[in-house]
Parts: structure tokens; sequence; C-alpha cells
């Protein structure tokens, strides 16, 4: 891109009503978190954020070091192609922030609003849903900040206290539990996942008259791949230039029908979720007993 995009006139509550879908009672099952908003869900909330605080000493450096300078404001996509202000970085962090402020300091806590302070109440817990949920994560505004603020960090602290009461997305959520039910983000299963390798075999005998294996589940090969599962399935040219690399090394390597997807969706859900996806490579490289392991997303 050549040109900065034109900051576009602020349109209040422009993408207020761009709410997620709700997640589905048996995802949230799957993932481990309440399958249903809980009744105390602000006491629930005001638990987690006190633990995500005293876990991530960034999280609350953020929230106490913003100068409100403005620099993060015309650098995310979503208040660009929106024009909502509480999609600029700053005001975003804010929603966290003024719940910080409240609960959280002792300004907050004695002269409430005059410290920038605010309520966690439902109209608040409407704006975390929708305008955290707004955010892709993608750091973009951090680069800006004279402080090295992330946003994105503060979005994640913001959903995980979210989950921790019952409320989270559809789409994160189905993601992340097809990787506990499959091995991947996709929902490929492990037939599936070996059939495609097969094919990619026969069709590389076909096409270039070359004898390239696409080994799965072979236990004691070097090299463990965990590429984007959308690499066995769609990418297809990307999977066979795995393949085509490690032929031509001499190296041995295999996937894992047990952990074929190196993208981690529980970062965009919670932590917890986050390490179990993570450990799921750990548990694979164990089982196949491989020796190095090839991530990539
Ligand atoms: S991290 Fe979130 S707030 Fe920052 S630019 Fe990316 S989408 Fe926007
Ligand atoms: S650039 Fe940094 S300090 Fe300035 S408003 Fe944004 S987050 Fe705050």
């Amino acid at each position: 891109m050549r040109t900065p995009l034109p900051i576009p006139p602020l349109k209040t509550g422009a993408s207020a009503h761009q709410k997620s879908y709700p997640a589905k009672t048996k995802d949230m099952i799957k993932v481990d978190l309440p399958k249903e908003r809980a009744k105390d869900w602000k006491e629930v909330m005001l638990k987690k954020m006190a633990e995500v605080l005293d876990r991530n000493r960034s999280v609350r450096l953020y929230l106490e070091s913003c100068v409100k300078c403005g620099a993060c404001a015309d650098k995310c996509q979503f208040f660009l192609g929106t024009g909502d202000p509480k999609n600029m970085p700053v005001a975003r962090a804010d929603l966290l922030r003024k719940v910080y402020n409240r609960y959280f300091t002792l300004g907050g806590k004695i002269w409430g609003k005059v410290n920038e302070a605010a309520d966690l109440d439902e109209a608040m817990l409407q704006d975390w849903y929708t305008y955290f949920y707004q955010c892709s994560e993608c750091r973009r505004c951090s680069v800006a900040c004279p402080f090295g603020i992330d946003t994105a960090e503060i979005t994640m602290a913001a959903r995980e206290i979210m989950a921790a009461a019952g409320i989270a997305t559809k789409y994160v959520t189905e993601v992340v539990a097809k990787v506990y039910d499959t091995g991947n983000n996709l929902g490929i299963w492990p037939a599936a996942w070996k059939d495609s390798c097969e094919f990619l075999e026969q069709d590389l005998k076909d096409t270039e008259n070359i004898d390239i294996r696409f080994p799965v589940d072979e236990v004691g090969a070097e090299i463990l791949l965990v590429p984007p599962s959308a690499d066995n399935f769609v990418n297809i040219d990307t999977m066979i230039g795995y393949a085509k690399m490690f032929h031509a090394a001499g190296i041995s390597w295999t996937t894992s029908t047990y952990c074929n997807e190196g993208g981690n969706f529980g970062m965009f859900l919670d932590y917890g979720n986050l390490k179990k996806v993570n450990n799921r490579i750990l548990e694979a490289a164990r089982q196949l007993k491989v020796k190095k392991v090839y991530w990539g997303e």
C-alpha cells in the first residue's frame, strides 16, 4: 500500500450491532468452559481478571501506561473500515481499563468515573463481547504505540475473562473443539488425512513420474511436520513442497493424525486452551519418538 488509508469520519456505534454468534453448548463442554453464562458472571469475571492481572504483569503495565496520545487510533483496520470510535485500539483497551480502574485501583474505587472508571455491568459486558471480538489480535497497533502497548494482549485478557464466565463465540470454540476431536482446525479425521497423503503420493507418480512418500504416524522418524492442516486439504502444492524438500534432503519425516495443525486457535479463546492445544504437539512428538518438530502456520 503506497499511501495510508484516509481516516474515516467518526460513526459512533457503527459496528455495535455486529456481534459474533454465541458458542454452542457442545463446544463449550469440549473446550472445558462453563456451558452457559454464569448467573454470577460479574463476580466470576472479576475473579478471573484478578488472576490474569497477577499472571500477566504486561497486561497491568499496558493498562497503566497509556497516555492517550492517539498514535494507534488510525492503525486498526476495524476502525478504518467502520469508523466506529470504539474500534480505535486505545478505545478498545479502555473498555478493560475502565473496569480495571474501577475494581483494581484505589482512585477508581473511591472516585469512580472521575478516575476514568466504570462498572462491569450488562452494557459494559455487551461492549466487551462486541469490540473484543472485532479485534483480530494482529498487533498492528502495537507497532505504532510509543510505549509498545500491545492491544492484542489486552484483547486476549478480556476474552479469557469472559470465557471463564461462559461467554465465548461459536467460531472460536467450534474450531478449538475440532482440534480436540480430530487433531486439526478443519475437522479432517485421521482416515481422511491418510487418504489425502496417499492421493498426493499417487498424484506425483502420475503427473511427475516420481516416487515420494507422505508418511503418516511413522514412529521413529527424525522430524515431525506440523503444518497448517489446510496444506493437506486445499493448499496441496505446499504439502507437496514439504515432501519434495525432505525427500531431496534425505530426511525421514512424518505427520501425525493426533496433531496435524500448526495454528493455535486457543490464542483466540483463553490461556488454558492455548496451552492445551500447544501440548498436543509435544504429545505427538513423544508418541512418534521424533527428534525434531517442524511447525509453522
Ligand atoms: S491488534 Fe486489534 S486493535 Fe490492534 S490493530 Fe489489530 S485488530 Fe486492531
Ligand atoms: S499509541 Fe499507545 S500510548 Fe498512545 S493512545 Fe495508543 S495505546 Fe495509548
